[in-house]
């Protein structure tokens, strides 16, 4: 299972305390989701951007956007009335590297409150790019969105990229997000992240790629990979989704190259609390008084 990799007293603990890395954590540890990166760098062909990214989160009413100051006056809160959080992470509602206000939260909560352990999910595009600033706030809990290391099934998943103002489609704009997504990941595991893999599993288009991908991202030293069942929406609505019993027999085919992560809840980009347990509606609305 990918390889074995020896770990520093530090890692172990963002290992242990963060319910997505160590199932044992659900029960005592929670985590909470800062919704503060609207904008995003790509189309997915099974996104509809009026909801939360579904590379990580499900897809829900649009969560509200905060500033980074919303987002550390939130985490504020949420120590206060829930100190079991030990986790906070960025996920959306859009991709997170693609909106300067996410490092600025990271930098906030790093400053503030440094025991808690950061935590990104990203579709990879500006990985490398951003990837030591991440260092710089300690933010080693890492969830990249690879769904095809084989850019001509990217590019049935992938309608447009969009790097350093310039859009790619097809093959091309898949090969630029792939490249960017290995690269990333390397730089990631080279710096001891804790490298975690979403993997939209889509019946019909990437099926029996799966096991590769699995395959190509333990050989590189990941933590964990977590196979999430298409939701059939946009380009992809007429696409089946697996059935709870495809997905297990995903992951038993995916096991012998990389721990499986079995528990995953798709939690909204502003979930807050253990896994499935959110009590993110007891918090209080920072834009209350704002909207029209
Ligand atoms: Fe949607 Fe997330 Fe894909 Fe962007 S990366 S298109 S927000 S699913
Ligand atoms: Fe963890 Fe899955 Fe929720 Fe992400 S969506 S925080 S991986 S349980």
């Amino acid at each position: 299972q990918g390889k074995e990799i020896p770990y520093d007293p530090e890692t172990l603990r963002r290992i242990r305390d963060h319910p997505c890395f160590s199932e044992k954590a659900c029960h005592k540890s929670g985590r909470a989701h800062l919704a503060v990166a609207p904008k995003c760098n790509i189309q997915c062909n099974y996104c509809v951007r009026d909801f939360d990214c579904v590379n990580e989160s499900r897809p829900g009413v649009a969560s509200e956007v905060l500033s980074p100051e919303q987002g550390l006056a939130r985490v504020r809160e949420i120590l206060d009335k829930f100190p079991y959080v030990k986790v906070i992470g960025i996920a959306g509602p859009g991709e997170p590297l693609a909106n300067p206000e996410t490092l600025e939260t990271m930098r906030l909560i790093h400053e503030n409150h440094p025991h808690l352990i950061l935590c990104i999910s990203t579709n990879g595009l500006l990985l490398p790019d951003v990837i030591d600033e991440l260092i710089r706030y300690d933010a080693y809990n890492l969830t990249v969105t690879l769904n095809a290391v084989d850019p001509e099934i990217g590019a049935q998943i992938y309608s447009h990229v969009t790097y350093k103002g310039k859009k790619y489609v097809g093959v091309e704009g898949a090969k630029l997000l792939l490249e960017q997504q290995l690269k990333g990941i390397q730089m990631a595991v080279e710096r001891k992240m804790i490298v975690k893999i979403n993997t939209v599993y889509i019946p019909g288009i990437n099926d029996e790629h799966i096991p590769e991908i699995a395959k190509v991202v333990g050989a590189m030293g990941v933590f964990n990979f977590n196979i999430i069942p298409l939701i059939p929406q946009y380009k992809f609505a007429d696409i089946t989704p697996p059935t709870p019993a495809m997905k297990r027999a995903m992951h038993d085919r995916c096991a012998p190259y990389v721990k499986q992560m079995k528990h995953c809840q798709r939690c909204r980009a502003d979930a807050v609390g253990k896994l499935g347990q959110d009590v993110q509606s007891s918090l209080s609305s920072p834009c209350a008084g704002e909207k029209e």
